[in-house]
């Protein structure tokens, strides 16, 4: 059961000191109090675990603070749409909402190389609107002899450049927490120009110590990708831990399977399942088509079929896009067949704004059939 408490609580205050009394009485229960921060405001939600079959709504909803109870049969009791679930679906971070109503694109390099072309791709995304970027500077890589990212000695630079172009959030992997505090660090350092959301890679995602770790740096934002070989009920309980301990600002990733099914794309494009996510869950909801698709094969409209698949997903709903771009594909030194070039950066906005239109117009269709 979750107990919603009404906005701007205090939880110093004698009225919520009694309710801890209450539920601390309450026998084989025990209780954690979760901070929700949403776009408008902070919200206090009371998790109570063990057996609360015979504790009733009704009666939970009299206790001090307590705005309303919601009784939570499903595993994913933070992430997760509860019925009667009027809870905030969206959140804020450094200026951006993100929810499951609008859409964001973090194009950028799959890996940072060069101050150059950190330079020339935030540029880009400032001259065609973009607040957004990805940035990696820890990479995971199949082979320990592959280039491995430049790490914290990046950041500095990365940051700074991303302030001067107005980038407000750049998706940025890690793999162990001390990366998250060279991240710290290093915000720190320049001033906070820019804001990072923590990317949790797939070859992570049931990394349950580094999702325990994560889930406590409630500070930052995080992205999960989607584990390539565990099913989505899987994936979707490793949001569970990021949330279970304490930050439940998520996004949920698909970025395709591993399985030779998906021939000649580099993993199974599985965009079907953005409106799945947005039906199980309060997350909003990205696709990554470059590591989908894995590489730059068009098809005979002259389409690439990274940005047919971004279209597909687009079309369902999805709220973020993770898109490999560089400004010298063949320099890159991960990822280069499969990155878009700067000169292709305004034709994929358009392509993505005309699926996003061809959404809102069926979302809307929609409505109108349901109001009929
Ligand atoms: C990436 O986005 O750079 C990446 C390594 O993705 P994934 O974890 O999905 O392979
Ligand atoms: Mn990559």
């Amino acid at each position: 059961m979750i107990l919603i408490l009404y906005p701007q609580t205090d939880l110093e205050g004698a009225e919520f000191r009694r309710l801890e009394e209450h539920l601390r009485n309450l026998s084989g229960i025990s209780y954690r109090v979760h901070r929700v921060r949403g776009a408008q405001q902070t919200l206090t939600e009371i998790y109570l675990l063990g057996d609360t079959s015979s504790l009733m709504p009704e009666d939970m909803q009299d206790l001090p603070c307590v705005e309303r109870a919601v009784k939570v049969s499903e595993d994913y009791r933070i992430i997760g749409r509860h019925r009667d679930d009027q809870r905030i679906h969206a959140f804020e971070y450094n200026g951006v909402e993100f929810s499951q109503d609008n859409l964001h694109v973090f194009a950028g390099l799959c890996a940072v190389d060069t101050p150059e072309h950190v330079e020339q791709m935030m540029r880009a995304l400032q001259s065609h609107g973009q607040v957004c970027a990805r940035m990696g500077a820890y990479k995971p890589r199949t082979s320990p002899y592959a280039f491995q990212g430049h790490g914290k000695d990046c950041l500095p630079y990365v940051f700074e450049l991303a302030g001067k172009y107005g980038i407000k959030v750049i998706a940025m992997e890690v793999t162990h927490e001390d990366q998250v505090d060279e991240i710290e660090a290093a915000l720190e350092q320049t001033g906070r120009p820019t804001g990072v959301m923590l990317q949790i890679g797939t070859r992570n995602t049931q990394n349950f110590e580094l999702l325990k770790q994560i889930g406590r740096r409630s500070e930052f934002p995080a992205l999960l990708k989607r584990g390539f070989g565990i099913t989505l009920e899987e994936s979707l309980n490793a949001a569970e831990y990021l949330a279970s301990e304490g930050n439940s600002r998520i996004v949920f990733a698909l970025r395709g399977m591993k399985t030779n099914m998906g021939d000649p794309h580099r993993n199974f494009v599985d965009f079907a399942h953005v409106p799945v996510v947005k039906r199980l869950t309060r997350l909003p909801v990205c696709i990554d088509p470059s590591h989908s698709v894995g590489s730059r094969a068009g098809a005979p409209d002259r389409l690439l079929d990274v940005m047919h698949v971004t279209a597909q997903g687009v079309i369902a709903g999805a709220n973020m896009i993770l898109v490999d771009f560089h400004p010298n594909p063949s320099q890159a030194l991960v990822d280069g067949p499969q990155a878009l070039r700067l000169d292709e950066l305004s034709w994929f906005l358009d392509d993505v704004a005309i699926a996003r239109e061809a959404y809102e117009r069926r979302r809307e269709r929609a409505a109108r059939h349901a109001a009929e």
